[in-house]
């Protein structure tokens, strides 16, 4: 047994030793003001830690049902902290569900940790610089919503323990958010059952939050198409499951000018054979349909069924279709958001650095964009639009109130989200600022929760009228399996080759000294 776990079980132990001796202690609860200032310093004291552990995920570059190392160290050092762990939930080997505390409220901490294709890149360095070329990165710097909440969640957990509070903290660890593909699996199998509260982290530039509507429904769908394989000299002999594919992608391509402008869908294909010679007789094609609605979403996917077995009977193979996942748009809870604003507020925008700024400015003019260095006031709160992205959180926020943060440990400058600049300014200390207060936000808003129960009878009442009206159903088929396949050979093949570069969060060093990276590069003005 670790020495962490031996002094987790001895405080629960000392917990229950106490416990008759709590009542006193809970009536000398200090006022919520006293509490955040215990809270934040709570979090600045683990601030060195919390960035250990986005630099170290950032290390591992695991892509979606492959966060291996990222679900291991984040359970470990949550069981080692005394929360109750469970692995493996809903049938995804690297979602989990850790629990700290007992009775209401019960409040949810939400996190994606997985990366993007191709997005290799060394933080830092202001030009393209992988750590392995072609392979998987932290182009959307998701490495750094974990330790946000964790130090949230730890925060209060002293909190509880202390002071004797009312309370559960539920973290969710949220694997695969790049292919939309594990929340709605989580919400089906009961995991926000009794849950007050959401709040999700996900990095940004700025810091707020914003409420109602946001992004777009979405579903995942592969279609397979099966032929006959032969020799492609002599073509008569086989048939061609790729064209199949082929044939109903240029079958989607022309419906797309007779559909709603609000409507984007993208594929890829996935396997298309394997040589010329050889005519293939098994092909995929993978889809993504994005509109604003459910049953807008629904009608365009029965159109593509229609296109999918035109094609599979133009070109004489079969097809099978397969829906990966699903998610309806983000219903962003105004109270809760109001809530985390006026957290966000009181904590403020990070005290950067001079080195924080010229790094920012120098990442800035190296990709060619307006030089404007860091931000130093908090985004006002803002009602979303409905945009063309889209989260698997989605689907939690018809179940539970939600509001999701963005803190600030990404730079402007980055070319595009998913691209590998993206991954450039998320394990510096920039970022690691950004942590710290996204922590600090959460941790205040837990403590007005906790402290206040009328606020979660406010935010519910303000989650029926948003709901009213509205029934939600799930897009994955009843019995689907989460599709844990993805990305499997992906990471067979990269894991070797990254693994040298995995960064140790116990390390003396930290992430830029080991890997010998200048903070600001040199020419950052
Ligand atoms: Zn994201």
């Amino acid at each position: 047994m670790s020495q962490r776990r031996c002094r987790a079980i001895a405080r629960m132990s000392l917990f229950i030793a106490l416990a008759p001796a709590m009542a006193p202690l809970a009536a000398q609860l200090p006022d919520a003001a006293a509490l955040k200032d215990e809270a934040f310093r709570n979090i600045e004291a683990r601030a060195d830690r919390l960035g250990r552990i986005s630099d170290a995920i950032f290390s591992y570059s695991e892509l979606g049902f492959q966060e291996v190392n990222t679900a291991r160290l984040l359970t470990d050092l949550l069981e080692e902290e005394g929360f109750l762990v469970e692995r493996g939930v809903a049938g995804m080997p690297t979602a989990y569900r850790a629990t700290y505390g007992s009775g209401s409220p019960v409040i949810g901490l939400m996190a994606d940790f997985d990366c993007v294709p191709g997005a290799s890149q060394r933080p830092g360095v202001l030009s393209h610089d992988p750590l392995v070329e072609g392979a998987p990165g932290h182009g959307e710097g998701h490495n750094t919503n974990p330790p946000t909440v964790i130090g949230a969640a730890l925060a209060m957990r002293d909190l509880i323990d202390r002071y004797g509070i009312s309370g559960t903290i539920v973290l969710y660890g949220g694997p695969a958010e790049e292919v939309v593909a594990s929340r709605g699996y989580m919400v089906n199998a009961g995991l926000f059952e009794g849950v007050d509260v959401v709040m999700d982290a996900h990095i940004g530039t700025g810091f707020g939050t914003s409420f109602g509507l946001n992004n777009s429904a979405i579903v995942s769908v592969q279609w397979t198409f099966e032929g006959v394989q032969g020799h492609a000299a002599s073509p008569w002999t086989g048939k061609s499951a790729l064209d199949g594919v082929e044939v109903m992608n240029t079958g989607m391509n022309y419906l797309r000018e007779h559909l709603p402008l609000d409507m984007r869908f993208h594929y890829v294909i996935t396997d298309g054979g394997e040589q010329p010679n050889v005519i293939p007789a098994k092909a995929t094609v993978w889809y993504y349909f994005r509109q604003r609605g459910y049953e807008a979403l629904v009608d365009l996917l029965d159109k593509a069924r229609g296109v999918a077995s035109g094609a599979a009977e133009m070109t004489g193979t079969t097809v099978s279709e397969r829906i990966l996942s699903g998610s309806w748009p983000i219903n962003g809870n105004q109270a809760l958001a109001e809530l985390l604003q006026s957290n966000v507020e009181a904590v403020g925008m990070p005290d950067w650095s001079d080195a924080d700024v010229r790094f920012a400015e120098g990442f800035q003019r190296a990709m060619g964009k307006t030089v404007t260095g860091l931000p130093n006031e908090v985004s006002p709160i803002r009602e979303s639009r409905q945009g063309s992205s889209s989260s698997d959180a989605g689907d939690v926020t018809w179940n539970v109130p939600f509001a999701r943060l963005s803190f600030p440990s990404q730079a402007a400058g980055a070319l595009s989200n998913h691209h590998w600049s993206a991954a450039i300014a998320v394990a510096t200390p920039m970022a690691h600022k950004g942590i710290v207060v996204g922590a600090k936000a959460f941790a205040g808003t837990m403590i007005d929760l906790v402290t206040d129960p009328a606020r979660v009878r406010i935010i519910r009442e303000d989650f029926d009228r948003q709901t009213e009206g509205v029934t939600w159903q799930t897009l994955i088929p009843e019995g689907a399996e989460p599709p844990t396949f993805l990305n499997t050979e992906k990471m067979a093949r990269w894991r070797p080759l990254l693994e040298p570069f995995h960064y140790d969060p116990d390390s003396p060093r930290t992430l830029l000294q080991e890997w010998g990276i200048q903070y600001p590069p040199s020419g950052g003005r």
